[in-house]
């Protein structure tokens, strides 16, 4: 293909003459004909990820690069005057997820199509996504966060499949993305959607009607549970997604000439956490209308089908009243109800059951006994699941549980957003890494050359600069790009630990007035989302905030210590601040992260990790060794002792320890009362002093202590700091996500 003219042809006049607009448009089609070329015929076991998330990030440059097309897109765009970097600018953001486990599903299919392994997704089509994060008058609002224009990657189809929900039969209409790899296959994103949603009815922010299904069904990703509505919008939309994806499977699979007894030789089926876990009943309930079993239809299922767990957080497994599912999903209670009595018969102890005593269905319960796989998501996380929160599982049926650590893409969170870096690596190991992660270990054989080290150095300081631009030119906050970057960038959540740097940053703003000052300016920079009902993380937001200004407004403090807070933390975002990171905060009470990825793209572009033995921190610091990593704080076992011994007080460690208290009382002193909103404040205070669920305050001292050593290491040494960060780049390789895939594929998927 010549690029020229089919551009040319495509934008309909000379590129010179196109808006980024016309030229966005005219790449979109280039993508989508190109990646259509690579669609490959599906022979054997084709893989179905499940998930009501994919936060997939922007899609045109990462296409462009799968595609080979980048470099020669970008000259050819040059050439005319025009820049590939200002066209992306001009596409939205996919808002389909959240936080790790959509990114997580992202990545996946990306390496599926790369290892050329037949695997699409299956989700919804949310018009308005999780939220737009608005960060005025120092707290968090929330607005819709729509990205469907009029041409998008996602391509209406005509096929429809009837859903029935309570009673009434809706039809839903597929949606096709595709999912290029690099040099790879193209697979596909399937997405569902009713055409009678209507996001004329949101007002006020993201307020809406909750109980106008035909109309709300698939505006927003995870609405508000707050409410008994709320509660059954998420079962609704729950339902259409595995309701649609389960009859797709089985029409494409019966086109292959599957007679649905043999469809375990057609079909995995990856349950992306608990969300789409209706899909096994879902599933039985089609297979019985074709004339199957019971007891046959619970067998194909259970050999089809695998289930993820992606969390311990007892709050975050669902378990839906029965009362909502008779009412929402009348149809799949009795097959729920067999289950459970199946499952009875195989064991004795009630907690393992699907039914509980009030009569609600733990959905996790479901998929452990009616899959052939569960398996955690870091190694330290799959043991906690083996030994405690699982254990009666685990006795009950050993051989389904494993473990699968977490990947990323290295195509988006490498070659696509630190070009730079990708550039030194290849000048020095040659383009092998690209394909083949391991090889980046090559790395290790400059870890003494300084040459090296300070070209390493001089990447991350013009990304640092390059972020500083944009922090300038999207939010309008200066920083200075020679301070060290400590970025903490995740969902706002109290067992991530925000509020741990936040006392953090209060003992620094006392210990600098007390002329104490540290070895180099620190920028901290956050970037989160809370849950719009979860008061405790938007009064954290709401602290940080107000300790940016108290900060900035005190001459003494501000040259040095800075605390950012980047709005609307998304992929886009993240592709900006993580190749600028030197400090990669990873603080998250040891045993509740269950993987965390964030710590993998940091640890990738070379930031060093300040982080507790949590989730796959424990893995990077296997491989990067205890010098090119700063761990600190209680174990798991200790933290998971202290929850068994219930005997954790807050206020013991608020009286005993002089500097804790200094720094928690800070948050209702008068500064901080006249910048930001004594009723928050003091509801932080209160909840942190009495309650601190997430048991910050004991490892506060361990975390000062050890921020300082990384802060004074970096200051000290340049050489020895770029040392460190070269070791992680060489050592990330193990987190790429084609070796997770490629581990899914050997030991529960066998696909192809
Ligand atoms: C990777 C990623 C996450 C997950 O971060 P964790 O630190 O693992 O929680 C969340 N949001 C975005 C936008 C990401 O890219």
């Amino acid at each position: 293909m010549n690029v020229t003219k089919e551009l040319n042809r495509l934008a309909g006049k000379p590129l010179a003459d196109c808006t980024n607009q016309e030229l966005y448009l005219a790449l979109l089609e280039l993508v989508k004909q190109q990646s259509a070329d690579r669609v490959q015929p599906v022979t054997g076991r084709k893989l179905y990820y499940i998930s009501a998330e994919f936060l997939i990030g922007k899609l045109l440059s990462n296409n462009l690069i799968n595609l080979g097309l980048y470099e020669e897109v970008r000259d050819v765009l040059a050439q005319a005057g025009k820049s590939l970097a200002e066209i992306e600018e001009v596409e939205p953001e996919p808002s389909l997820g959240n936080g790790g486990l959509g990114r997580l599903a992202a990545c996946f299919l990306d390496s599926l199509a790369t290892l050329n392994l037949p695997g699409d997704g299956i989700g919804l089509r949310y018009h308005l996504g999780l939220f737009h994060q608005n960060l005025k008058d120092g707290s968090q609002s929330e607005q819709p966060d729509p990205w469907l224009t009029a041409h998008s990657w996602a391509e209406r189809t005509d096929v429809t499949y009837p859903v029935t929900l309570a009673g009434k039969t809706v039809q839903a209409r597929l949606y096709r993305l595709a999912v290029t790899g690099y040099e790879g296959r193209t697979n596909t994103l399937n997405l569902f959607d009713l055409d009678t949603v209507n996001e004329g009815i949101v007002k006020d922010g993201i307020c809406f009607d909750k109980t106008d299904i035909d109309e709300n069904l698939t505006l927003f990703l995870y609405p508000d549970d707050s409410d008994e509505a709320g509660r059954r919008l998420r079962i609704y939309q729950q339902y259409l997604m595995v309701s649609a994806g389960a009859q797709l499977i089985l029409s494409e699979c019966a086109a292959r000439g599957c007679n649905y007894h043999d469809l375990a030789d057609y079909a995995a089926i990856q349950i992306n956490d608990t969300h789409p876990s209706m899909v096994l009943p879902e599933l039985i309930r089609l297979l019985e209308e074709q004339g199957i079993e019971f007891d046959e239809a619970v067998d194909i299922v259970t050999h089809t089908c695998a289930y993820t767990n992606h969390t311990i957080l007892a709050e975050a497994l669902e378990t839906w009243p029965h009362a909502y599912l008779d009412d929402v999903v009348p149809q799949l209670m009795p097959i729920i109800e067999q289950l459970d009595a199946a499952a009875r018969t195989r064991t004795e102890n009630p907690a393992l059951a699907i039914l509980d005593g009030e009569n609600r269905v733990h959905m996790a319960h479901m998929d452990i006994h009616f899959t052939h796989s569960t398996n955690g998501v870091a190694a330290l996380h799959t043991e906690i699941l083996k030994n405690a929160e699982l254990h009666g599982f685990y006795e009950l049926y050993p051989e389904k549980f494993n473990n699968k650590t977490n990947g990323i893409t290295f195509r988006r969170w490498l070659l696509a957003c630190d070009p730079a870096l990708t550039d030194l690596i290849e000048s020095l190991i040659g383009p092998g890494f690209r394909k083949n992660a391991d090889e980046l270990e090559k790395l290790l054989a400059f870890r003494d050359d300084e040459a090296v080290l300070e070209r390493l150095g001089m990447v991350k300081a013009a990304n640092k600069q390059a972020l500083a631009d944009w922090l300038l030119h999207t939010q309008g906050v200066r920083v200075n790009p020679r301070a060290m970057f400590a970025i903490q960038s995740k969902r706002l959540h109290e067992y991530k630990r925000q509020q741990l740097n936040l006392l953090y940053l209060i003992h620094q703003y006392f210990e600098i007035k007390a002329g104490h000052l540290p070895p180099v300016l620190l920028v901290c920079i956050f970037g989160a989302k809370a849950a719009p009902a979860y008061t405790t993380a938007k009064d954290i937001i709401h602290a940080l905030l107000t300790l940016s200004k108290v900060i900035a407004a005190d001459p003494q403090v501000c040259p040095w210590l800075q605390i950012v807070f980047v709005e609307n933390y998304n992929v886009t975002a993240a592709e900006k601040m993580i190749p600028a990171c030197d400090l990669s905060e990873q603080i998250s009470l040891a045993s509740k992260e269950a993987s965390g990825t964030g710590n993998m793209k940091f640890m990738l572009n070379g930031a060093v990790t300040l982080g507790t033995m949590d989730g796959a921190n424990v893995e990077i610091a296997e491989r990067v060794g205890s010098d090119n990593i700063y761990i600190f704080g209680q174990s798991s076992d200790q933290v998971i002792h202290r929850y068994a011994a219930g005997d954790y007080q807050a206020h013991q460690w608020y009286q005993a320890d002089p500097n804790l208290r200094r720094a928690l009382d800070f948050l209702t002193s008068e500064p901080m009362r006249a910048a930001g909103d004594a009723e928050r404040l003091n509801r932080l205070h209160h909840e942190l002093t009495t309650k601190d669920w997430f048991q910050t305050l004991p490892d506060f001292n361990a975390y000062v202590v050890r921020k300082g050593q990384a802060l004074a290491d970096y200051a000290a040494d340049e050489t020895a700091w770029q040392r460190k960060c070269l070791t992680n780049i060489a050592k990330a390789g193990f987190f790429s996500s084609d070796r997770t895939i490629a581990e899914y594929d050997r030991e529960i998927w066998h696909l192809g």
